[in-house]
């Protein structure tokens, strides 16, 4: 805890809390993590549901910490975004995965597209359209190539998001709205918004054959991106029903467990055929 000294400048007092001790520690980690190559990616597969076809792969950053193991990014992203790392990461990232896709293609496995998940923080300092096109340019993955995932908070609540996301537009980059349904996002912006693909919100797909008032919100937001002319894709399927449900009401992509968790490099290039509905 803080304390206010003598005169009256502030200083960490002995008695600070175990908790800010451990924070400030990692911090320190994570901050090295990248020079340390303790930064991985795993890739999820996205799949046509009829047919089993690799539509492509999202991006999932993992930190390997010796002292602390395999970190997911809900535990070190807030972090990163706190301490002002997160455009170097997100750099990172967006290197890696386009360098990746072209590994694969060396290798013989054509992966049609990468998804990247952008911070709202990467929006605030700079052009995220330059980083992008930089990255593009040096690693030589097609601009069409990529698609870039932005949540629905990150638009609603980026003053410029807009003139951003027109920027990453005029590159030939994809656009995805992320977790989408979970936000408060205004169909106006939508309707004025370059973007191609809805990302259905996991936590709709959850409870698909017992809520009903998921399975409702999730065909609204199929029958939503199919009036504004966007591709849909479901996230977190996790079974044959909630596949054939998503089918059965149009929307042939998806994404989840039950078709692969997350993998690393090398085990997209076994990944052949992939589960069909029933
Ligand atoms: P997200 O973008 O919504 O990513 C999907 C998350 O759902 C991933 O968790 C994935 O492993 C998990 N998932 C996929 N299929 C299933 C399923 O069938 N069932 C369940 N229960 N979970 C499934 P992960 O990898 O832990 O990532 C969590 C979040 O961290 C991501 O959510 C994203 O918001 C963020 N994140 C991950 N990588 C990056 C990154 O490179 N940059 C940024 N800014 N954020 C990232
Ligand atoms: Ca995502
Ligand atoms: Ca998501
Ligand atoms: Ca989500």
């Amino acid at each position: 805890a803080k304390a206010r000294g003598r005169n009256g400048y502030q200083f960490y007092a002995p008695s600070m809390t175990g908790e800010g001790v451990e924070r400030l520690r990692l911090e320190a980690m994570l901050r090295r993590s990248i020079e340390k190559n303790e930064i991985f990616l795993n890739y999820q597969p996205q799949v046509e549901i009829d047919t089993g076809r690799l539509i492509g792969v999202e991006a999932l950053v993992r930190w390997n910490s010796p002292e602390l193991g395999v970190v997911p990014p809900f535990r070190f992203i807030p972090l990163a975004e706190d301490i002002g790392f997160i455009s170097q990461l997100g750099k990172w990232v967006l290197y890696e995965a386009c360098r990746q896709m072209i590994r694969w293609e060396e290798q013989g496995l054509s992966v049609p597209k990468i998804a990247v998940n952008l911070s709202v923080k990467q929006f605030e300092r700079g052009s995220i359209a330059t980083m992008v096109a930089d990255v593009l340019a040096e690693t030589g993955l097609d601009p069409q190539r990529l698609q870039l995932e932005v949540t629905e908070s990150v638009i609603m609540n980026t003053g410029d998001a807009l003139a951003f996301i027109n920027d990453l537009h005029a590159i030939g980059v994809g656009l995805a709205i992320d977790d989408f349904g979970t936000g408060y996002s205004s169909l106006a912006y939508l309707k004025q918004m370059p973007v191609q693909t809805l990302k259905i919100d996991r936590s709709f797909i959850k409870d698909i054959s017992t809520d009903i008032n998921d399975e409702a919100i999730t065909i609204a937001i199929i029958q939503l991106g199919k009036s504004l002319n966007l591709s849909v894709i479901a996230e977190g399927v996790e079974t044959a029903e909630q596949a054939e449900f998503l089918l059965r009401h149009g929307c042939n992509l998806a994404q989840g467990y039950y078709y692969s968790r997350p993998v690393m490099p090398h085990a997209l290039l076994e990944y052949s055929q992939v589960k069909e509905p029933g």
